[in-house]
């Protein structure tokens, strides 16, 4: 059994064979998936896929990218549907500013304030939190405790392996790990990945994007996850049997899922 936490289903990339795409991983033993909310524009797709199938879930969150669109975004509309299990995408990414040295510290505080009405959100109707990184590991951590977000906890989605974030394990964070541990230029996180306690860990793809190797340059899918479940036992020495059980049993309990 394995858990894909961090799916982008409800993306273009999926559309014309996305019952082919579920079927390949099911029948490889991936039986649960979270579809994040990052572009508001995707979320009635997601929310049409996840009442569709029993094994898929959805998060309602806005994209750093797309703070700008955080205002006029009807957040808690679908908050409160079964299927919803968490707030997320949300937090910071400095990775891709733009314009002058004022511009980008504008944007850099409207991610913040977005990143936090989102934590205000996720702590009003007690949804765990899908945390995106991106260069802005100091900001990140400094909003997530002082906004309390560990009440609520949630996953570090897509690692980046910057040590001063493991001290979140302590805060009910988890660690989201995904196909960048099997590239070649992965020796940080794969330093990193035995620091991180055991019943912290969590499993995605974060399809379409980020394929594991060796299917770089395709479109990934949840099909991958045992690759990076494959690979996260060989680096922990620990039987990928129980690598796929210890993450699934972490997934149910942060996203309250059976
Ligand atoms: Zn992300
Ligand atoms: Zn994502």
């Amino acid at each position: 059994m394995l858990v894909d936490t961090h799916i982008h289903l409800d993306d273009k990339r999926y559309k014309e064979d996305l019952e082919d795409v579920l079927n390949r991983a099911r029948e490889a033993g991936v039986n649960k998936f979270i579809i994040p909310g990052a572009d508001p524009s995707t979320l009635q797709r997601a929310i049409e896929i996840a009442e569709k199938y029993d094994d898929i879930y959805f998060a309602i969150g806005v994209h750093p990218y797309d703070a700008k669109n955080f205002e006029s975004f009807d957040f808690e509309k679908n908050i409160n549907h079964p299927k919803c299990v968490a707030v997320g995408e949300c937090g910071l990414d400095y990775f891709r500013l733009e314009g002058s040295d004022e511009e980008k510290l504008g944007e850099k505080e409207l991610q913040k304030k977005v990143f936090i009405s989102q934590i205000n959100l996720a702590k009003k109707y007690k949804k765990p939190l899908i945390i995106h990184i991106r260069d802005a590991s100091f900001d990140s951590k400094e909003i997530l405790l002082k906004y309390d977000a560990s009440e609520v906890g949630g996953v570090l989605h897509c690692f980046n392996a910057d040590e001063q974030l493991l001290s979140l394990a302590d805060n009910g964070f988890y660690f989201g790990i995904g196909g960048v541990l099997t590239f070649k230029n992965a020796k940080k996180l794969v330093n990193v990945l035995p620091k991180i306690p055991l019943d912290k860990l969590l499993i995605e793809t974060d399809g379409p994007y980020l394929t594991p190797t060796p299917h770089r340059g395709e479109r990934n899918e949840p099909l991958y996850t045992i690759l990076v479940a494959k690979k996260i036992s060989e680096i922990l020495e620990i039987d990928e049997n129980e690598i796929k059980n210890i993450t699934t049993n972490n997934s149910k309990k942060l996203f309250n899922i059976t």
